[in-house]
C-alpha cells in the first residue's frame, strides 16, 4: 500500500506571483462572508462618515454569531454591498477599499487557497491576479495567511 506524499506547506517557499487586475470576482459569486470586527466596522463608519450603529444596520448581518457584511443580488452572483461596478469602467472595485476589512487585505493568501498547489491553481480560475505580477515572498505569504480570520 502506498500513501501520497504529503505536501509541505512550503510548498511556495519560492513566492507566489499575485497582482489584483480589479475585475471583483473575489467579491462576487456564491454568498459567503466577510468577517468584521469591532475595529474594522469603527474603521468603515469613519470612512463612511456615519456613526457605527448605522454602518452596522446598513452593511451588515449576524451570521453564525459573528457580524458579515452583507450582499447584493446581481448578475454575477451575490455581490459585495460595497462592491462598486459603476465608478471605473470596465472595473468592479471597493468602495471601502481603505478601510476594507482583513479578510479582503489577505486575498487570495488564505489558508484554505495555500493547502496544495492544486487549491491554489482552483482559486486562480476565478482570480486572474493569481499566477501574475510581482513575486510577493514567502515571509509576507505567511504573515497574511496566519491574519486570514477564520
Ligand atoms: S478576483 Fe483576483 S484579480 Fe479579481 S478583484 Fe479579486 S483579487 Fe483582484
Amino acid at each position: 500500500m502506498t500513501h501520497a506524499r504529503p505536501t509541505s506547506p512550503d510548498w511556495y517557499a519560492d513566492g507566489l506571483r499575485f497582482e489584483c487586475t480589479q475585475c471583483g470576482n473575489c467579491c462576487t459569486g456564491p454568498t459567503g462572508f466577510v468577517w468584521v470586527s469591532d475595529e474594522e466596522l469603527s474603521a468603515i463608519a469613519a470612512a463612511l462618515g456615519l456613526s457605527v450603529s448605522e454602518t452596522e444596520s446598513r452593511y451588515m448581518r449576524q451570521l453564525h454569531g459573528r457580524r458579515s457584511l452583507t450582499e447584493t443580488p446581481g448578475e454575477h452572483g451575490y455581490d459585495c454591498v460595497f462592491l462598486d461596478r459603476t465608478s471605473v469602467p470596465g472595473k468592479a472595485v471597493c468602495g471601502i477599499y481603505r478601510a476594507r476589512p482583513m479578510q479582503c487585505r489577505t486575498w487570495p493568501f488564505w489558508p484554505e487557497n495555500l493547502r496544495h498547489p492544486r487549491d491554489w491553481q482552483r482559486a486562480a480560475r476565478t482570480c486572474p491576479g493569481i499566477n501574475t505580477g510581482p513575486l510577493i515572498p514567502v515571509e509576507s505569504i505567511r504573515i497574511q495567511r496566519e491574519t486570514t480570520p477564520g
